[in-house]
């Protein structure tokens, strides 16, 4: 009797988990993929079938762009059918970004794309490469009644699976690298997997999965501080082209009252600028309207950012201008939940 095996495609961006120390400038650069599956031969003890593709050239994920996405989200769409589960090893840095971007351009997904990588190289002693890949396999691969117990895009990092477009990468040199702080882990690793079913996205209806592949990139991050000048708020308020703005600000988005600010914003905004309110603080919510100084920006009806990261709205920012949402209809789908990145 023929048995299925659990199909899960690997899909090579770049990044530490595969890069090996160039010894002539001592900095770590991308290698061969073939080498990542010769240095890990447990990948042959899964009971699943693994496959295995990259980009053509891997990348640190610093030079990740819009047409990385494009390229990414492509080759998940063009297996879609083959695969049960995509494993996508990405570096570190930006993968947050990425992995929100993903959730946003793969509608209606119905099976698990989980997203990893690694602080230390594959070949290091010590390295977290092997757990987080080998994990982020069983993820991919775990059925539950003949389901997938996941079916949304996730980041798993040193035993913990997240929702990946509610994640910040935290720290720079610990194993523990990502954090989210606004929504609780999808599924631990220790002895057992444990899924937290009750914070996995649920798919009600089988809905068409859709891949979307136009972002615009007409979009800035300005993060406030203690005496901004009026000359670095309007330049960037007037780039030319800048269609949408993440503006950080402080605690529970709260900005500077001083009658330049509120009129540099106000104008922009008359212009046609969508300003999202997103809060500096890496847990916690916008409340606009709690204290005094977010009055002013509830008055001039700026987009409210609630309790997402700031990777998860400049790509969902680039997402809803791809898709030429209307003016009129910008806030309020903005302030709507698309991919559980939001309360
Ligand atoms: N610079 C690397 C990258 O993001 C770091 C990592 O892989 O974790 O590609």
């Amino acid at each position: 009797m023929k048995i299925n095996r659990t199909k899960i495609l690997l899909i090579y961006t770049g990044g530490t988990i595969g890069m090996v120390k160039d010894y002539t400038t001592d900095a770590l650069v991308p290698f061969d993929f073939e080498k990542l599956s010769e240095n890990i031969p447990e990948l042959g003890q899964l009971d699943c079938e693994i496959d295995s593709i990259s980009f053509d050239t891997p990348i640190d994920s610093s030079n990740m762009n819009i047409d990385h996405w494009v390229e990414l989200a492509s080759m998940i769409e063009q297996h879609y059918n083959e695969y049960d589960g995509f494993v996508v090893l990405h570096g570190s840095d930006t993968m947050s970004y990425t992995a929100s971007a993903l959730s946003y351009m793969l509608e209606n997904l119905q099976k698990p794309v989980i997203f990893t990588g690694s602080q230390l190289p594959i070949g290091d002693l010590r390295t977290d490469a092997k757990e987080n890949l080998i994990t982020s396999i069983q993820i991919a691969a775990l059925r539950i009644k003949g389901k997938p117990a996941i079916s949304e895009v996730g980041l798993y990092f040193e035993y913990k699976l997240y929702r990946a477009n509610r994640t910040t990468k935290i720290n720079a040199e610990h194993f523990e690298a990502f954090a989210s702080l606004n929504y609780p882990e999808l599924v631990e690793s220790g002895v057992h997997l444990k899924v937290c079913h009750e914070y996995c996205l649920k798919q009600k209806s089988k809905k068409k999965f859709v891949v979307h592949k136009k972002l615009d990139g007409n979009v800035a991050i300005l993060k406030l501080f203690p005496g901004i000048t009026k000359n670095v708020l309007e330049s960037v308020l007037q780039i030319p082209e800048l269609k949408a703005l993440v503006l950080e600000t402080y605690g529970a988005g709260n900005a500077p009252t001083d009658p330049w600010v509120v009129n540099a914003l106000k104008k922009s905004i008359e212009r046609g600028l969508h300003i999202v309110n997103v809060t500096q603080c890496s847990g916690g919510s916008v409340i606009m309207g709690q204290y005094e100084t977010s009055k002013q920006l509830l008055d001039l009806q700026i987009i409210n950012g609630k309790d997402i990261t700031t990777e998860a709205a400049i790509t969902k920012l680039m997402y809803l201008l791809g898709n030429n949402i209307s003016s009129k209809l910008f806030k309020t789908v903005f302030e709507t939940s698309l991919r559980g990145e939001m309360q």
